[in-house]
């Protein structure tokens, strides 16, 4: 199947007056329809704004290099006017906070047609149907009579579930979901996960799940690329993932998360240290101040470059790996 989205050595800077800060260094990935692929990582690792400069959104002192393909169409760097034609039309964007996203002084029934009439050509009519059939379909109960609400009427919840109704209003083909249910009730996130579960099994939609929560991607997501200080330190399917994580921030983060599988023996860990400062990254591994197992070549050779091994995976670090029972190799 073709890639929906094809991203080659793309790298983010961002100018400050104390210098530049590297916020992605040149990652490579791409999505295809009907898959869903985790990026997972702490705040600051650089998800978010590695798919702030996939949709042209970064901020004015920021700058993507490289390459951005939705499908065939090189988007990085693209004129504004030409990538709404593929904005929100063909790619939408959920953020992790619905009131920076809806307009508080516009009902949800004329945020939502105003998209349908513009994009899709409809009549007020028929985009009003349209909008009452996604609110009805993520269970905002009297779909109709909602429409005609302003958002701040509407629970956080409730909120979330309209931006991802504005966001499939068009039927896109990739939807970038960043953090969607992180503000949430765990009830609320549940029901959001499982609408996306939903649109992933009945719809071809290429879905892009940015997390810090390895949890979240567990029962959604075919693929995970985990990110730290900017670049994919390992990736691959989400059950190897899990059950055979072979990179020390894979596996830290993954001893930082219950496990209903653990059965109540599980030892909770988290990671010691901070990220590194983006503007000052070290010699070597850039997890090297955080490792466990850090050992010469870790601080003395440049960061390792991701590796693939197995059918499907990949990791960057020096170490061979790990055996089922935990000991390095
Ligand atoms: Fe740890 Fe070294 Fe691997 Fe980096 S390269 S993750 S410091 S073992």
């Amino acid at each position: 199947m073709s890639s929906v989205l094809s991203v080659n050595d793309l790298t983010v800077k961002f100018s400050t007056p104390d210098g530049d800060v590297s916020a992605v260094n040149g990652v490579n990935f791409d999505i295809k329809a009907g898959e869903c692929l985790g990026i997972v990582g702490e705040s600051g690792s650089g998800k978010s704004q590695l798919f702030m400069a996939v949709m042209g959104l970064l901020a004015s002192n920021g700058k993507g290099s490289g390459s951005v393909k939705f499908k065939d169409t090189e988007i990085l760097g693209l004129k504004t006017k030409e990538l709404n034609k593929i904005r929100g039309e063909r790619m939408s964007m959920i953020f992790q906070d619905p009131m920076t996203s809806l307009t508080p002084h516009m009902t949800v029934g004329a945020q939502m047609t105003e998209v349908l009439m513009i994009h899709k050509k409809m009549s007020q009519r028929a985009s009003t149907n349209r909008a009452a059939e996604l609110l009805d379909l993520m269970r905002i109960p009297e779909a109709k009579k909602r429409l005609t609400q302003y958002p701040h009427e509407f629970s956080g919840g409730m909120r979330q579930r309209v931006m991802i109704a504005m966001a499939l209003l068009c039927e896109p083909e990739l939807l970038i979901a960043d953090e969607p249910s992180t503000a949430l009730d765990v009830t609320v996130q549940a029901q959001i996960l499982e609408l996306f579960a939903d649109l992933k099994d009945n719809t071809g939609t290429a879905i892009v799940m940015i997390t810090h929560d390895l949890g979240v991607v567990a029962g959604l997501c075919d693929r995970v690329m985990v990110m730290y200080a900017g670049r994919f330190v390992e990736t691959g399917d989400v059950r190897d993932i899990f059950y055979d994580p072979q990179h020390p921030y894979t596996r830290g983060l993954l001893s930082s998360m219950p496990r209903l599988d653990a059965g109540g023996e599980q030892q909770l860990s988290a990671i010691p240290g901070q990220p590194p400062n983006l503007q000052d990254l070290p010699q070597g591994c850039s997890f090297q101040a955080r490792c466990a197992y850090r050992f010469e070549p870790c601080v003395e050779d440049p960061h390792p470059p991701l590796v693939g091994f197995g059918s499907s995976r990949a990791k960057a670090c020096h170490l061979k790996g790990f055996s089922a029972e935990g000991e390095t190799l």
